[in-house]
């Protein structure tokens, strides 16, 4: 008697959110970023604080302002008590060429207030304390978690976000998807370092509206080149 042959089990769906690389084929992406990217901040700062003021000034605006802005501000005002002395008022003519500035000045005077009042005038080293900073939110959060206390999160912006998708690394449309999806497909070896490759690569090569495929690293396993070999 001939014996039927096993069905053999259809594989589990990927969540639709994930993009259609496969795992092996993130892990080349990310080995191929590691190798071509430095993963380093554009922001100029020397201590947390310096880098917290500077990611919640960075909003909208670019880091080369920002830097601009702080070099003389941080030379004034190197902690939050001299920021607070300062005042909003005292604060804003350093910050006039970056983009919200009053809403900014405002942030930054309320944050360090509360540096001051609530954490001995340390920046803190966890989600819930930081989001509840003035003008923190989860992005700045993740950045200062990852850069500072050296935490594995990775911080979404629309660099990172349009690079996810574009490389078939994610599926989404919602930036909070982005980052779910980022952190469960990034492998674990670069998920420290994660933000910044596909931050800069995003910002210096795989550009919003005409990426430099031609020059890209990436191309030959992006499902987005617009420049195939
Ligand atoms: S090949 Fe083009 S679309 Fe793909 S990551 Fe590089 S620059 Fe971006």
């Amino acid at each position: 008697m001939a014996v039927k042959a096993k069905a053999a089990k259809p594989p589990t769906p990927l969540p639709v959110s994930w993009g259609a690389a496969t795992p092996r084929q993130v892990q080349a992406l990310y080995r191929l970023l590691a190798k071509h990217i430095r993963p380093e901040s554009d922001l100029h700062f020397s201590t947390t604080f310096e880098l917290l003021v500077a990611v919640v000034l960075s909003a909208q605006t670019t880091d080369k302002a920002v830097n601009q802005a702080t070099a003389p501000l941080f030379k004034r005002a190197p902690g939050p008590a001299e920021m607070l002395a300062l005042g909003e008022e005292g604060l804003i003519p350093y910050l006039r060429h970056i983009g919200l500035y009053r809403a900014k000045a405002k942030h930054v005077i309320g944050l360090c207030r509360q540096l001051i009042e609530r954490h001995g005038g340390s920046v803190p080293d966890n989600r819930a304390e930081l989001e509840a900073l003035p003008g923190v939110g989860r992005k700045t959060a993740n950045v200062v978690l990852n850069i500072a206390f050296g935490q594995p999160t990775i911080a979404v912006d629309t660099h990172v976000h349009r690079v996810a998708n574009r490389l078939g690394i994610c599926a989404t449309t919602k930036v909070e998807d982005t980052e779910n999806v980022l952190l469960a497909r990034t492998p674990p070896a670069h998920r420290q370092q994660a933000h910044h490759y596909l931050l800069l690569h995003g910002r210096y090569t795989c550009l919003a509206r005409q990426p430099r495929c031609s020059g890209c690293p990436l191309a030959r396993l992006c499902p987005s080149c617009e420049s195939p070999a």
